[in-house]
């Protein structure tokens, strides 16, 4: 469905053109000139119609994103990614919204570390 409107945005802007062009010109009608700015208006209402939708999109895929409790300080010790295990460095930890989130180099596991302040306030 986006893909389909994506192709059809740059028929409408080119024709929209078109329209306009051709009604400017002398054997022009100056009915070409609202159908060229509908046609326009369409287009760029198709683009950020699917760039909303792609927004709403993305905020909504946290499938990829788990939440695990570390016991201790998380500083000191050595954090191996609990997906497959491999040593992480601190390059690897991002400090995401107050949270540490981790992306694993070796397979790509994104997730997040949840404080021990956090573990025992959640207690
Ligand atoms: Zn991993």
């Amino acid at each position: 469905m986006d893909s389909t409107l994506v192709v059809i945005v740059p028929f409408l802007l080119f024709f929209g053109l078109l329209f306009i062009a051709g009604a400017l010109t002398p054997n022009g009608s100056l009915w070409w000139l609202p159908i060229g700015i509908i046609s326009i208006a369409l287009g760029f209402g198709i683009i950020w119609f699917v760039n909303r939708r792609n927004i709403a999109k993305s905020t909504d895929d946290s499938s990829n994103t788990k939440t695990i409790d570390f016991h201790g300080n998380v500083e000191l010790e050595i954090i191996s990614c609990q997906n497959c295990g491999g040593t992480l460095t601190p390059e690897d930890i991002k400090i995401i919204e107050d949270s540490p989130l981790v992306n694993c180099p070796y397979c790509r596991t994104s997730y997040l570390i949840t404080k021990e302040e956090e573990f025992y306030y959640s207690l």
